[in-house]
């Protein structure tokens, strides 16, 4: 058996560890005789399994108390509609920062739903960097702000959040949740899609403050109001009970490795060693300003085009796939989330080098 590489953004690599675990228990779930994706949501097995791997997710962010977890389907870009859905009607005004491709979408999303406000923008800059906090313009009536902490396309990260003072901040995590740890306190809303640092696609983990649970207005549709699902538990029709599993895997493994904190201190030295292969040869390069650079998704581009197509074919020959950038911004972008091994970072460095050490 040989596993690639896999640099993709999303669906992208799990742990082999956490796929090997599925397999051993893929038709029998300890001694239940079933599959896990043959279970009922609602027996006793199962709801084992929904409820541990929650207890886990707990305990990797330090959940506080007076927050929900929900475990939805429909990916981030529908919780772009079911914030302002759920959120809007306080005020029937909302800002948000415009520092990328993903901001950008939430934004025209939240449009349909009220008044949007621009409080910070980053797009003169070619997404390149995320506004200083202190030229953010919050309308002191905003019902939340909302923020991208990493723009996985752009390869951009917040660094720290902004000071809305009361006014809840909404997070659009789907890159960067589980890379280090956070202050979930900081935040009215945390949503991400699993597909790129939980598990495989078909789950959405949305973590919200009790208090801002119930503000839809009458003519939200019930499976958009977060009422309804945190109290069903999740379970107001059937979950993605595959993917809660596998979840639940993943969140097991974090802590075998030893949580987030530790976590972050692998992925920084993956992302530092990367982004000094990129600065240090002048063949490559990477347009995001230092204090902005992901530490999840980095992106790069060869000094010339022309030599894309080998690029990526000489590294595929070595098992370092899906390198290719995201077609807005052209070039490379190695996506190294938590299930991404340092070799795999090391080998593409190795390849690097070699690679404009021949054509540069
Ligand atoms: C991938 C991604 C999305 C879209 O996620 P889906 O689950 O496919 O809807 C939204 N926001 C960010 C930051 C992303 O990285």
């Amino acid at each position: 058996m040989s596993r690639v590489f896999n640099f993709s953004a999303g669906p992208a690599m799990l742990p082999s560890e956490v796929i090997q675990q599925a397999q051993q228990e893929m038709l029998d779930w300890h001694g239940s005789g079933m599959s896990v994706m043959e279970m009922s949501h609602r027996g006793k097995e199962f709801i084992e399994i929904a409820t541990t791997a929650e207890t886990d997710l707990r305990e990797l962010l330090s959940i506080p108390d007076n927050y929900k977890v929900l475990f939805l389907q429909g990916g981030a870009s529908t919780q772009f509609a079911m914030v302002p859905l759920n959120l809007m009607g306080k005020t029937g005004k909302a800002d948000y920062a415009n520092t990328g491709a993903w901001s950008k979408k939430a934004i025209s999303e939240g449009k349909r739903f009220g008044e949007v406000s621009i409080c910070a923008s980053s797009e003169a800059d070619g997404f390149n960097s995320v506004p200083a906090y202190s030229g953010w313009e919050m309308s002191s009536s905003a019902s939340y702000v909302h923020v991208t902490p990493n723009e996985t396309i752009g390869g951009v990260a917040y660094a720290g959040l902004p000071d809305t003072g009361d006014i809840p901040i909404v997070a659009d995590m789907s890159s960067t949740i589980l890379s280090q740890p956070i202050d979930v306190s900081d935040y009215g809303i945390i949503y991400t899609g699993a597909q790129k640092n939980i598990g495989p696609a078909g789950l959405t983990i949305v973590i919200i403050r009790e208090d801002l649970i119930g503000l839809a207005g009458d003519n939200c549709p019930s499976m958009l109001n977060y009422a309804t699902h945190s109290e069903a538990d999740s379970m107001a029709n059937t979950p993605p009970t595959y993917s809660w599993y596998l979840a639940g895997l993943v969140f097991k493994w974090l802590k075998a490795k030893g949580g987030l904190t530790a976590m972050q201190e692998i992925n920084e030295r993956k992302a530092a060693k990367l982004y000094a292969a990129i600065d240090g040869n002048a063949f490559y390069s990477n347009p995001v300003a230092l204090e902005n650079r992901s530490l999840m998704n980095v992106p790069f581009i060869l000094q010339d085009a022309q030599l894309d197509a080998d690029f990526l074919s000489g590294a595929k020959e070595l098992g370092l796939t899906s390198l290719k950038g995201h077609r807005s911004v052209g070039g490379m972008r190695a996506s190294i989330y938590n299930a991404m091994p340092e070799e795999g970072v090391d080998t593409l460095i190795q390849f690097m080098n070699d690679f404009a050490a021949k054509n540069g």
